[in-house]
């Protein structure tokens, strides 16, 4: 093998982009399989906690992702009947958070930051219409079957192919996706839409019965609000696209019946028609086979109640790119492929785990373990460190990877304007 492999990487989403930048700045080049004609992330918006900020500013991305997103000023907790405040944390109001955990908190369309990550990449390497169909392993490579008849040959595919992975079947068999028993409602709403909504400019979770509503500013000047309202069931997923199913209009707003008005006018605000069931990955005990690797939510799709899916994407992207360009010519591809297992297993476990547990205290009935859990809030950015404050870099070195200080309070720098750069890929795969 080539000193340095031919990657190939299907998935052209949060994880392929990063990843190919992250190869680029490590002197590698990949090809760029999407299988949609057009880069257009579906699914409103996304919120970059430090451990993935901090990552996406190291290569470049800072003032992109600043123009096009907002930092929220506090994160909120509050009960859903009264709208009770029962705990309150900066985020960007006196850049606490930027001083604690050294990166920015930015709330950002999806679409948005895919845009950043494809302009920075340019032309070239992303190629649109490419739906992998089929792998196969040859004893210089895998081959790559494209659903228009094409073949391709790489020395490493990367499966950053998304929750209903091809290459994941391909390197663990079986099917690994399971459905939570909860499903969510989306929407963004322009802010002057809702009258009602204290601390607009918050990262809020409002806490109540077996539902919740979580929401956050974006838009480059905090114009808009995207939401995701979380219900328990349906009890068995039936929905046929997958991840949605059709609902009628008026199902989410009887199931936060008697919530404040806050939150029963953000949901009315949207016209709803599909609920998305939130799905995760079953812990995988194989990440690799042969040379093919899986990366983000192929390898450990998590309920988004951490708000880290995209960010433990980001830290596996740049985990991959290092170990792959510090290994690939000393020991060899699937040492390379071993240690990046190794690193990134044991974290995004936990983080899944989380995940699960912060759901049920999110839906707790008002009582005495609700008392509990508002109490516990108090001591939130302690508890969130270890995510927030994750340093991929450190780890790669062996290093405590938990970077957070209490740090002097100091305003962070913001980027101006508020462009967001058309994305530069290019199609291929089109008949
Ligand atoms: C409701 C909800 C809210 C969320 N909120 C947050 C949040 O606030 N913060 C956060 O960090 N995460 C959040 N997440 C999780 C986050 O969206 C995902 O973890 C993240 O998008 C994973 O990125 P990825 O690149 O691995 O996969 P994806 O974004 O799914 O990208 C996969 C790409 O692969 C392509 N593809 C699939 N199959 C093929 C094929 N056979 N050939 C070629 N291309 C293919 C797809 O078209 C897609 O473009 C949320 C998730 C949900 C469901």
């Amino acid at each position: 093998m080539a000193a340095t492999p031919r990657v190939a990487i299907i998935g052209g989403g949060i994880g392929g982009l990063t990843l190919a930048l992250a190869l680029r700045e490590r002197g590698l080049t990949a090809d760029v399989y999407e299988q949609a004609p057009r880069l257009a992330e579906i699914g409103a918006a996304v919120a970059l906690s430090a451990n993935a900020t901090r990552e996406l500013e190291r290569i470049g991305l800072g003032a992109g992702l600043a123009a096009a997103s907002t930092t929220p000023t506090e994160l909120i907790h509050r009960r859903w009947r009264d709208g009770r405040k029962v705990a309150a944390h900066p985020v960007g109001t006196g850049s606490w958070y930027r001083d604690r955990f050294h990166a920015p908190f930015h709330g950002i369309h999806r679409a948005h930051l895919q845009a950043v990550l494809a302009a920075a990449l340019g032309p070239g390497t992303v190629h649109l219409g490419c739906r992998l169909v089929e792998l196969g392993e040859r004893s210089d490579g895998m081959v790559l079957r494209f659903a228009d008849g094409r073949a391709e040959h790489a020395e490493l595919v990367v499966g950053a192919d998304g929750i209903r992975s091809t290459v994941r079947r391909w390197v663990a068999g079986g099917a690994h996706e399971i459905y939570s028993g909860t499903s969510g409602f989306r929407g963004i709403v322009p802010v002057d839409r809702l009258p009602d909504l204290p601390d607009p400019g918050a990262i809020q979770f409002w806490m109540g019965p077996g539902a919740h509503l979580l929401h956050y500013a974006i838009g480059s000047s905090g114009e808009l609000v995207n939401f995701l309202a979380v219900v328990e069931g349906p009890a068995a997923w039936t929905g046929s696209e997958g991840w949605t199913a059709e609902v009628a209009g008026d199902v989410p707003l009887r199931a936060f019946e008697g919530w404040h008005p806050a939150v029963t006018s953000m949901i009315a605000a949207v016209t709803h028609t599909v609920r998305w069931g939130l799905f995760a990955v079953a812990p995988l005990r194989r990440w690799h086979r042969g040379r093919a690797v899986l990366l983000g939510d192929a390898a450990h799709a998590m309920l988004p109640h951490q708000g880290q899916g995209a960010n433990t994407t980001v830290e596996d992207a740049v985990a991959l790119a290092a170990l792959i360009a510090r290994e690939s010519t000393a020991t060899g591809l699937p040492g390379a492929l071993a240690a990046y297992q190794t690193l990134r297993r044991a974290r995004t476990r936990r983080i899944q785990r989380s995940s699960w547990t912060t759901n049920a205290l999110l839906h707790l009935p008002d009582g005495p373990a609700a008392d509990e859990r508002d109490r516990a809030l108090a001591r939130l950015p302690q508890d969130l460190a270890w995510i927030h404050g994750y340093d991929v870099h450190a780890a790669l070195r062996g290093r405590p990877a938990h970077t957070a200080t209490a740090g002097p309070v100091v305003p962070a720098p913001r980027s101006p304007g508020a462009v967001v750069a058309a994305p530069a890929v290019e199609g291929c795969c089109r008949g």
